[in-house]
């Protein structure tokens, strides 16, 4: 059906009979009016301004009615393809080329991350098949493609995130007859990933990407925190550098980006994108236009608008994410002095600084817990040889209970068969982390904090 309703382009005086396209004088809309954020040249800081000043702060408008603006009703709000109105697909391209220069790569926008990744898998995966990720990931997504028979490899990692050299040892000991065909597809999440807040070094990168090629392997790069990225050195906005994305080191095609706005603009947008070869966005194109079809003409609208002269621009959308990127930067460090002031104290919990993203991976000094044990033999065939998974659960609910609300790591771990996988060093043995997002509001911070070391001091002085 799609197909022929796309040869109503193929000449200009076509009639069309074929499709059930409501008439634009039909839809009981004629205009859209959008104020945001302003982020002329004179605003200097336009988040800490537009933070700051309230109703009163500089914006900018535009409108788009049935006829008029860059992207009019009539056209906008009728059915079109798969990949996204051309328009919208058109300034989407130009800010992808902006960052990351990618060649020959095409858009499909998507309606944010959780819906471009699990389309991903859903293209690249049969049932039988494995994937790889960081052994802790986000597991809104790993779950995803369980339902359709894929499992899950997990990759170790350390402070730098997933180690290439664990990723070697898997693919080159990979045994086909006896574990199935070997994996072809890394999920990662390079800048700030959730949850350990870990961002891949450029030279991680670089590993990563080799190995793809000599073992033939797809990255999904999941990467919503691209923009949230922080600078040990202080250096302000406009000098700051972006990391290269996997895609800007792409030659072959293998890699598939995944951008969105919930993290730069608002989640309740719902929109996204996937940059990828041109065969893959054909395959996607296909799976759109058989699943949730193209995002929703209100975000389409406002984001073209957006990207275009009427509105931000890319220039100004590069002001805005570097003003953004130092507010969060701003909010981290509050937070991490915060925790070395409240918690690191305590002896009991440590925490790195994440070079991106709004996660701190907490380390839990669970083998100071007078009760910790590592010779323990458990009934249930877990192969764990310590009593962490059992002290994290109890030390979960005593946060509860203190008034916090924390994410424990066991509901991050990678699902997956872990006799196969990590049966000398099981996972359930290194669940001593929590994670906490310093994205919220500055005043709990304190608050939460003192109540979490006042937990962790009362668990770690129970001996019953
Ligand atoms: N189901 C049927 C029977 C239809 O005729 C159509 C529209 N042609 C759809 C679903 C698609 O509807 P929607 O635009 O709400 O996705
Ligand atoms: N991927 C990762 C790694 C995330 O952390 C998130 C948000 O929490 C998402 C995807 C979901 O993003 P979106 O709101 O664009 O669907």
């Amino acid at each position: 059906m799609k197909a022929i309703w796309r040869l109503t382009r193929r000449k200009a005086d076509m009639i069309s009979l074929a499709n059930g396209d409501p008439h634009f004088t039909l839809y009981p809309i004629r205009k859209l009016e959008f104020e945001v954020a302003s982020v002329e040249d004179g605003v200097l800081d336009p988040v800490s301004s537009w933070r700051g000043a309230g109703a009163s702060a500089p914006s900018q408008s535009f409108t788009t009615t049935t006829h008029s603006g860059t992207l009019p009703l009539k056209a906008a709000m009728q059915y079109s393809a798969g990949a996204g109105l051309p328009d919208t697909q058109r300034v989407v391209t130009d800010l992808t080329n902006f960052y990351h220069s990618p060649p020959d790569h095409v858009v499909t926008l998507t309606l944010g991350n959780g819906d471009g990744v699990s389309k991903c898998f859903r293209l690249l995966g049969e049932p039988g098949d494995h994937f790889l990720t960081d052994e802790f990931s986000f597991s809104s997504l790993t779950n995803a493609p369980l339902s359709h028979g894929i499992n899950w490899v997990p990759v170790k990692i350390d402070n730098g995130g997933l180690v290439p050299e664990e990723l070697e040892r898997i693919l080159s000991n990979w045994n086909e007859e006896q574990q199935g065909r070997r994996p072809h597809v890394l999920y990662t999440v390079p800048c700030g990933q959730n949850p350990t807040g870990c961002t891949l070094s450029v030279e991680r990168r670089r590993k990563i990407y080799a190995l793809a090629q000599r073992f033939d392997f797809i990255i999904i790069e999941d990467d919503p925190y691209y923009y949230l990225q922080y600078d040990a050195d202080g250096n302000e906005g406009e000098t700051f550098k972006f990391m290269p994305s996997f895609l800007s080191i792409d030659v072959d095609g293998r890699v598939m980006r995944v951008d969105s706005l919930s993290k730069v603009m608002a989640p309740g947008m719902r929109l996204g994108w996937i940059t990828s070869s041109a065969l893959f966005h054909d395959h996607l194109v296909t799976l759109v236009d058989s699943s949730t079809h193209h995002p929703h003409a209100f975000g389409q609208v406002f984001l073209t608008e957006m990207l275009s002269s009427s509105g931000w621009n890319i220039s100004g959308f590069d002001r805005w994410v570097r003003s953004l990127r130092k507010e969060y930067q701003r909010r981290r460090d509050y937070f991490l002095r915060t925790f070395y002031q409240e918690v690191s104290r305590t002896g009991l919990a440590s925490a790195n600084a994440p070079e991106a993203g709004m996660f701190v991976w907490m380390k839990v000094h669970i083998d100071k817990h007078p009760r910790y044990r590592s010779d323990v033999q458990h009934t249930n065939g877990s192969k764990a040889k310590t009593n962490v998974e059992e002290l994290m659960e109890e030390l979960f609910e005593r946060i509860l209970d203190g008034g916090v609300v924390v994410m424990p790591a066991s509901i991050f771990v990678a699902p997956s068969d872990l006799n196969k996988f990590d049966s000398d060093d099981p996972i359930q043995d290194r669940l001593n982390f929590l994670r906490l997002t310093f994205a919220g509001q500055e005043e709990t911070m304190q608050p939460a904090l003192a109540r979490l070391a006042q937990v962790l001091k009362e668990f770690f002085a129970d001996t019953k």
